[in-house]
């Protein structure tokens, strides 16, 4: 593969300035150069959306882990690379798992709603409770998934894990398959998702597995919106099948106004903020640069999709 000029598309800005990453680049040999929709320009681009003339490019890196908005067969088709960012989001997307859970247990959403009316309003005493010693289902085990589970052990909950191989990583005691969903989620006060957006997991979390979890359980979606039905979510959180969710990911984004969600008290939404850092630009730059080095030496791309 043969890389001369590189561009950092316009729509990574939704993350983070382009020209930073642009910047962190440019010891590179390929030119960098902060790109529009016509690409005719470069070779490659690193980028956050699809546009359907990257399909006449050699490679494509998109700036997420989750590619499900890139249509992955015409890669395949066109002959043009595609890989993603999977691996660099644990660290930020862990803290922002852990951050809710916390939140959910020490009340602090709640806190915080009654500041903004000035209210001195503590939880009831039955309310509070600590992460410590309750159990946690991780379903996803990748960068993100282990990201949330080192977290979680480290405060002392009891992590167990589901995913499509068997291995167990640290911090994880138990794992389960996908098809063993509703026993893994049974007993747990939390439950995290982790996953891709795939057609395995679409619709994945439905009103039956809200059934087999705990009625003080919480749910957390940091992975996408579509793996949840969320009408069936709605119901559960209503008739109190479950105790709620935090949640970082939707269906429709951004969540429109009339959405359900933002009316439940023990709903927490994020606006899809749960990986972002000040230091984003860096992470993708490595992964970028490391491949840039890849392609010239001719070389197979890490995190290759197709
Ligand atoms: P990885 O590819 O590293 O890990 C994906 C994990 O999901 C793997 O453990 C895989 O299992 C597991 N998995 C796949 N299919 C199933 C299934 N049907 N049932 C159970 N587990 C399954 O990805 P990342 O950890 O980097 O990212 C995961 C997802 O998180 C992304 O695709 C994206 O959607 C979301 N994300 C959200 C962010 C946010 O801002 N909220 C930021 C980053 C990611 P196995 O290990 O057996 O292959």
């Amino acid at each position: 593969m043969h890389i001369d000029r590189l561009g950092v598309h316009e729509s990574v800005g939704a993350i983070f300035p382009p020209e930073t990453l642009a910047e962190q680049l440019r010891s590179l040999d390929p030119d960098v150069t902060v790109v529009g929709d016509d690409v005719s320009a470069v070779d490659a681009v690193a980028t956050f959306g699809h546009v359907e003339a990257f399909l006449d490019l050699e490679w494509v890196h998109c700036v997420r882990a989750g590619y499900d908005d890139f249509p992955v067969a015409d890669y395949r088709d066109a002959g043009t690379a595609l890989t993603n960012s999977s691996g660099i989001h644990g660290a930020s997307v862990g803290e922002t798992a852990l951050g809710v859970m916390l939140s959910l247990a020490r009340r602090l959403h709640t806190a915080r709603d009654a500041q903004a009316d000035r209210e001195w309003a503590q939880p009831t005493w039955d309310e509070p409770f600590t992460l410590m010693d309750e159990r946690l289902t991780v379903v996803g085990l990748g960068a993100v998934g282990r990201g949330i589970a080192s977290r979680a052990d480290g405060l002392g909950m009891r992590v167990a894990g589901v995913r499509r191989t068997p291995a167990r990583p640290p911090h994880v005691r138990e794992v389960y398959a996908p098809d063993e969903l509703h026993e893994a989620v049974a007993d747990a006060r939390f439950v995290a998702l982790a996953t891709p957006l795939t057609e395995e997991t679409a619709g994945m979390v439905d009103a039956a597995v809200f059934e087999a979890m705990r009625e003080d359980a919480y749910l957390v979606n940091v992975a996408r919106g579509g793996v949840v039905e969320t009408d069936a979510l709605v119901a559960a959180v209503e008739d109190g099948v479950i105790a709620g969710a935090a949640l970082d990911a939707f269906e429709t984004e951004p969540l429109p106004a009339a959405s359900p969600l933002w009316d439940l008290d023990d709903v927490l939404i994020t606006p899809h903020s749960g990986a972002m850092t000040r230091d984003y630009y860096r992470d993708v730059a490595a992964l970028v640069r490391q491949n840039a080095l890849h392609a010239a030496a001719d070389e197979a791309l890490v995190n290759r999709v197709v």
